[in-house]
């Protein structure tokens, strides 16, 4: 589980890691987050069994799911690597092969 610290530039709380960086989507800023203040807190993001997801999980798609802008369909059982979670309705970020980057909602996946 980790916790992302608001962007020190614009305080905006949408930061998001970038490889070995922190990244603010608000004004760019780009900063290493060992600097970090740990006070912030703690967003937990479960899957639907409650299991708790952390960035760069792998997990399993339980619901056929349409994509957005597309007539493509995520069908149950796809294996999802390397999530990302973010903040939002969509509160996964993620690559699925043959259909490329989507958000996902944690409700619908489960831990793989
Ligand atoms: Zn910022």
């Amino acid at each position: 589980m980790s916790t992302l610290p608001n962007c020190p530039e614009c305080n905006s709380e949408y930061t998001y890691e970038d490889g070995h960086l922190l990244v603010c989507p608000e004004c760019a800023h780009e900063w290493s987050p060992t600097a970090a203040a740990d006070d912030e807190q703690a967003r937990v993001i479960r899957d639907a069994n409650g299991n708790v997801l952390s960035d760069g999980d792998a997990v399993t798609v339980i619901k056929d799911l349409k994509v957005k802008g597309s007539s493509s369909v995520v069908k149950v059982g796809t294996k999802v690597r390397n999530i990302r979670l973010v903040d939002g309705d969509h509160d996964i970020d993620c690559k699925i092969d043959g259909i490329g980057p989507m958000s996902l909602k944690s409700e619908f996946v489960k831990k793989a």
